[in-house]
């Protein structure tokens, strides 16, 4: 007679059922646990960016921000910038492109390399040396994996960031990368804000017609400058140049050919000044110059160098004349003995350049006068 199987215990049966589910329960709960870490650490890493106010400081947490965050030993940043527009931004934001060794910008979308210039979206997967050593410092010679995010703004590769582990598994084409996806898309959307505001900061300080800076701009920097010069005790002077007889040359040739004139003549002062020097447009055919460490004798030296450079030859106007212009130049320096505030300082430092520019008016135009003062 065969051997009939044991009855199974229902008791026991249900045990094992309720042993097993308790397992998957846990393991869920864990995973849950662990998807919520992620997911909170995503947020900090997208409010990071998009709290983030300026285009140098975006930059810098989009490169060694997101490497601490994720604790990878290289992250770089592909930018395409054919028009320079972003690197001329940051230099007006006072940063040098060069600083940020971890970037590079791009002068065309031909120059992405092969391994990112088709991407659409993260390509998560081991390092190829031949394809990704392009990418990353000519140091990174450890690394196992990479993950690759295109940052696209209306379908069009802006940059790529580009992120590398020692580990063979950190990047696995098995990995999920939506929110690396979302985090590269938060990124380029963030880049483009942070340029257009500062363009907006730009063209609120800087005047329209001739590119110089505006008085706004004088207002904020002249405070510092004096401030600089008093704490260091280094010169500073300012020269007050206005164009001679403008008025006929609008009277004469038109508004646009005056216009024209203003370009020029703003263009001449600007190739006689050091980088350290700002040259403001103050008024209509008025110019202000704030020369950081210059005494008043280099002051002077180089009021007559502009007051040659101007009007040492006709300015060439297209379908039209050449015109002849001069201009009356002022001069005058900081007074090392006076304590007042800055803004007071570097407004007596404007109305002496001013007040010195109207004898150089009163001598007879296309002159330079140095503000005198009781020793
Ligand atoms: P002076 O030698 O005494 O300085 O004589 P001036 O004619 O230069 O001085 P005035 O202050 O009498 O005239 C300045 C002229 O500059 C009048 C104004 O129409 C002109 N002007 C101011 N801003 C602009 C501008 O943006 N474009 C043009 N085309 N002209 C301007
Ligand atoms: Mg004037
Ligand atoms: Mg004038």
């Amino acid at each position: 007679m065969q051997k009939q199987p044991d009855p199974i215990d229902p008791q026991q049966q249900l045990t094992e059922e309720n042993r097993l589910l308790r397992q998957q329960l846990r393991a869920l709960t864990e995973e849950a646990h662990n998807n919520e870490v992620v997911l909170k650490r995503f947020h900090e890493r997208e409010l990071s960016l998009l709290t983030c106010d300026s285009l140098p400081l975006l930059l810098n947490l989009l490169t060694e921000g997101m490497k601490k965050s994720f604790d990878l030993p290289y992250i770089t940043l592909t930018l395409l910038d054919s028009s320079h527009e972003l690197r001329h931004l940051l230099l007006h934001t006072d940063t040098h492109p060069e600083d940020f060794t971890a970037i590079r910008f791009l002068d065309s979308a031909d120059q992405f390399s092969p391994a990112i210039a088709a991407l659409k979206k993260p390509r998560l997967g081991v390092y190829v040396r031949q394809n990704h050593s392009i990418l990353f410092p000519a140091e990174a010679t450890d690394i196992g994996s990479v993950a690759l995010l295109p940052m696209l703004r209306n379908n069009r590769l802006a940059g790529c960031l580009n992120m590398a582990s020692r580990s063979a598994d950190r990047f696995t084409r098995h990995h999920a990368s939506d929110f690396l996806n979302r985090l590269a898309t938060i990124g380029a959307i963030c880049l483009e804000n942070a340029a257009n505001r500062e363009h907006l900061v730009i063209s609120g300080l800087t005047d329209a017609l001739t590119g110089l800076h505006n008085r706004r701009y004088l207002e904020r920097r002249l405070n510092e400058e004096v401030s600089r010069a008093r704490r260091y005790q280094h010169p500073m002077s300012c020269l007050f140049v206005d164009a001679d007889h403008f008025k006929q040359i609008n009277d004469s040739h038109g508004h646009h050919a005056g216009d024209m004139v203003l370009r020029e003549l703003s263009q001449r002062v600007s190739e006689c000044l050091r980088a350290s020097d700002v040259a403001i447009r103050y008024g209509g055919e008025e110019f202000a110059l704030i020369l950081p460490q210059t005494d008043i004798k280099e002051a002077a030296h180089l009021a007559e160098r502009i007051r040659r450079a101007v009007s040492s030859q006709p300015i060439a106007l297209r379908n039209g004349p050449d015109l002849s212009i001069t201009v009356s130049i002022g001069v005058s320096t900081l007074d090392p003995s006076l304590t007042a505030e800055p803004d007071v300082l570097g407004e007596k430092l404007l109305n002496e350049a001013d007040q010195a520019a109207y004898q150089a008016k009163k001598r007879g135009r296309n002159c330079i006068a140095v503000c005198s003062r009781p020793e």
